[in-house]
């Protein structure tokens, strides 16, 4: 485990004008300093901080036997729901507990029944039973089978890959892209959520890939990051889905990387060590994966490309600041009674809870040397999470495996 150095915060630069994102990063600052004072007061809280494991187990439970009304308005977003509560219990090791209540309260079985419903004629899947299949909860639900696959043989048998690539196709664009759905709008999303699922189920033709690191590179801003769609402003989200794209494609090449590299430094705050989604925001836990998942593909790119390594020996792989990311999360956006949330003022929900922890693990891990960068007690390591398709590693293994396997037996036959 590296030693952690953590300085004291600075309040962000003082601006001559006093803008309404000025006044709230003040304000956001000053309640993040009060709990970052923890650490200058007891100079071993650094070592004692800890992931409440037990809390955030709790939160997902009770999220699994059912949801609040608050979120009746995401009734289009059942497979998501699925897809992080699984991910987080899984990064968490819960999954692996066979004592656990997933195993008691049958939530594979429970996991892959809903998602069966969601699957439309068409070979994709739809956010809920008799909705069109649209290519985001199409993407939740094979990232949910996958992880449910290495513990229940079969989860991942409800998909069929022929039908898939034809629901595929048929949302490629000749730019590159794809569409969300039949008609619907094209961004870096859809073409991310494609890719991830076809090379999940090794069905990534010449013809499903066709052109798409040139959409990517169209994406790219004045400022480095990517955007949605061509012209639009650089954004985390899409920055990963435009990197994760590209690290499949194994093209990174066409973008301007350096200056990528350059913006997503710059995401990191000076002063709470979490990450902003875009310039001039306030920092946000789910972009601890959007902006530092997308770290490894870039950072092992450059470090090829010039035969150099931009390893920290006390901080890691990845040239953001680990540790402070870490205390970030792990001061600001776990909720007392579990659950992770965006920012302290802000209340917990599954979105933040699956992203906060796989940005955790992303900070965690050091897959070049093989290390790990853990805050806190030793507990706090969670499960590895894969870089391009956020899901534990190991279960990208098992579902590549899974249809490796299915292409041999139909080839047999
Ligand atoms: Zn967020």
């Amino acid at each position: 485990m590296a030693e952690a150095t953590l300085k004291k915060p600075e309040f962000s630069t003082p601006q001559s004008c006093f803008t309404k994102t000025y006044v709230d990063q003040k304000f956001l600052e000053t309640s993040i300093l009060r709990r970052y004072d923890l650490f200058r007061e007891d100079p071993e809280y650094s070592e004692k901080i800890r992931l409440i494991r037990d809390e955030h187990k709790e939160y997902l439970h009770k999220s699994a036997r059912g949801l609040s009304e608050g979120y009746q308005e995401l009734d289009a977003s059942q497979p998501w729901f699925c897809y992080w509560i699984l991910n987080s219990l899984d990064l968490l090791g819960v999954l692996d507990d066979t004592s656990s209540f997933v195993y008691k309260e049958n939530l594979f079985e429970k996991t892959i029944y809903t998602i069966a419903r969601c699957q439309g004629e068409l070979g994709g899947f739809g956010g809920g039973p008799l909705q069109d299949s649209h290519l985001a909860p199409t993407y939740a639900a094979v990232n949910a089978l996958a992880i449910v696959q290495k513990y229940h043989k079969g989860a991942l048998d409800i998909i069929d890959s022929k039908k898939m690539f034809s629901f595929l196709l048929s949302l490629k664009q000749p730019d590159g892209s794809f569409a969300m759905h039949i008609g619907g709008e094209r961004d870096l999303r859809g073409l991310y959520c494609a890719l991830s699922v076809a090379y999940l189920l090794n069905i990534q033709t010449e013809e499903l890939i066709k052109d798409s690191e040139l959409f990517v590179k169209s994406c790219q801003t004045y400022e480095g990051g990517l955007a949605s769609v061509p012209f639009a402003e650089a954004h985390g989200g899409y920055t990963f889905c435009g990197v994760a794209a590209l690290g499949l494609l194994g093209k990174m090449e066409v973008i301007d990387v350096d200056s990528l590299f350059q913006w997503l430094v710059n995401r990191q705050m000076k002063f709470s060590g979490g990450f902003q989604g875009r310039t001039n925001k306030l920092v946000d836990g789910c972009y601890s994966w959007w902006q530092g998942g997308a770290f490894p593909l870039v950072v092992d790119y450059i470090q090829k490309r010039d035969g150099i390594s931009l390893q920290n020996n006390n901080n890691g792989d990845w040239a953001f600041h680990q540790f402070a990311l870490q205390q970030f999360i792990l001061s600001c956006c776990q909720q007392p009674d579990g659950g992770l949330r965006d920012k302290p003022e802000k209340n917990r929900d599954l979105y933040h809870t699956s992203y906060c922890l796989s940005g955790l693990s992303r900070s965690q891990y050091n897959t070049f040397s093989k290390t790990t960068t853990v805050l806190g007690i030793k507990e706090n390591l969670l499960k590895e999470i894969d870089h391009i398709h956020c899901i534990p590693v190991d279960k990208v293994e098992v579902a590549k495996l899974h249809f490796q396997n299915s292409k041999l037996e139909e080839n047999k036959n």
